[in-house]
């Protein structure tokens, strides 16, 4: 009798913990305020007939991004709130404000027997990723950061920034003389170059190492060879979902923060799209596995940028004019170019009507970050559709957007440290959250 009592009770377990969210996918988009959401929403809805996928989602929150010193956050400091559930300084990865070492989502979804994964349209180096793998001062710790992915061994990581990882490269920046690609393999990683590799392999442990992911005008010359945002999180979800216990997976779309700080309204629309192509591949998969919690939300806004209705519809007609981004530019451009090369270069590129002012100012200054902003100022003076405040991050809330398991537990109004707790609590949850 006794013994029957408990035998149910241990189903009654069983079957309420089957309904706690097993997996959980938290998507990105780094410096995609609110806005940035609405112009590329305005266009997917004019241009392509589809609204977002994720503004349909069940749970919608806004979050404060503020640091630990109340001010602006830049990447580091924001993916250490959402991995670690605490607030640090600006350029910090994985360490609090006086520096003590804090668990991130990876490493406790790894105590818990889960997989985990990390991907991003970035370098898998750069600060966001590395706030899920690393701990160390600064972002620019690229060495620090590539070996803690060998201590992580997360089930699955693919961006950018293969070099971090080979003995070459770590030689000649006097890091050390490791081979972190074959120490990869020797730990039973199997490494994807392009896309065809990662599509062919049955390994459960890939490390994908990918080229020009930011180059998103570039998708259809390279579609066979390279994959986008969506491959990725397609191929990390069947790499992942071999694990019984569930998984961690974290998705990155990087390029609305660059294409922010140059102002160019066109690679941030692109980049929420791509975004969006990539949680359409997650909403499939919580179709079938629906243990699962899809998280979508930003880590700061960037660009002040807001959408401007007055030439919005114009941008309608111009948004697919535009071919190239910035960077692209700004290397065709090259040095010392005349002004006329600068024009027929935009001209090429698709961007008409930039002024003599324009050209002239583009023409004097050398390649680099403060041309490509100018570059991009040009490109939404030709598109119109929002308007830009700063070059750098602003101060402003970000969205965030849940559906599935346990997308009830965002109240509607969040810190960034906030929500890396909760996310905390749904990762280690067994079986005994109360809300
Ligand atoms: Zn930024």
């Amino acid at each position: 009798m006794k013994k029957n009592f408990f035998i149910s009770l241990l189903l009654i377990l069983v079957l309420s913990l089957s309904v706690l969210a097993t997996n959980v996918i938290l998507f990105i988009g780094d410096g995609m305020g609110t806005h940035q959401i609405s112009v590329a929403n305005y266009i997917s809805e004019k241009l392509y007939n589809e609204q977002l996928c994720f503004l349909s989602f069940s749970q919608q929150s806004f979050v404060n991004t503020a640091n630990a010193s109340g001010s602006i956050t830049d990447s580091a400091a924001a993916a250490t709130a959402l991995a670690t559930g605490v607030r640090t300084n600006n350029s910090v990865i994985g360490l609090d404000a006086n520096s003590r070492v804090q668990k991130n989502l990876s490493e406790k979804a790894k105590e818990k027997g889960k997989a985990v994964g990390i991907v991003t349209d970035d370098y898998v180096t750069d600060a966001t990723p590395a706030g899920f793998v690393a701990h160390t001062s600064s972002r620019s710790n690229t060495k620090e950061i590539s070996l803690a992915y060998l201590d992580l061994q997360p089930d699955v990581f693919m961006g950018m920034g293969v070099d971090a990882f080979t003995a070459s490269t770590r030689r000649k920046n006097g890091w050390d003389d490791r081979d972190l690609l074959k120490e990869l393999t020797d730990t039973g990683y199997s490494i994807a170059y392009n896309l065809s590799d990662l599509e062919k392999t049955s390994s459960h442990k890939v490390a994908g190492f990918f080229s020009s992911l930011d180059d998103v005008f570039a998708k259809e010359a390279t579609t066979n060879i390279q994959p986008t945002l969506a491959d990725m999180t397609k191929q990390a979800l069947k790499i992942l979902s071999h694990n019984e216990e569930g998984f961690f997976l974290m998705v990155e779309a990087s390029y609305v923060d660059r294409g922010g700080h140059y102002n160019d309204v066109v690679g941030v629309v692109h980049n929420v799209l791509t975004l969006n192509n990539a949680v359409k591949e997650a909403i499939k998969f919580l179709e079938t596995n629906p243990d699962t919690l899809i998280v979508v939300t930003a880590d700061h806004e960037t660009g002040g940028m807001s959408a401007d209705p007055a030439t919005l519809p114009e941008m309608l007609g111009k948004f697919e004019d535009v071919t190239q981004l910035p960077l692209d530019i700004d290397n065709t451009i090259g040095s010392s170019p005349s002004k006329e090369w600068v024009k027929e270069v935009f001209r090429r590129s698709g961007i008409k009507n930039v002024s003599e002012e324009d050209l002239q100012a583009i023409s004097i200054l050398s390649p680099g970050a403060s041309r490509r902003t100018k570059i991009g100022q040009a490109i939404t003076k030709y598109t119109g559709g929002a308007k830009f405040t700063t070059t750098g991050h602003s101060a402003q809330n970000v969205a965030l957007y849940a559906i599935g398991q346990q997308s009830e537990l965002f109240p509607s109004k969040l810190r960034n440290d906030e929500l890396g707790q909760i996310l905390a609590r749904i990762v280690t949850d067994d079986g005994v959250l109360n809300k």
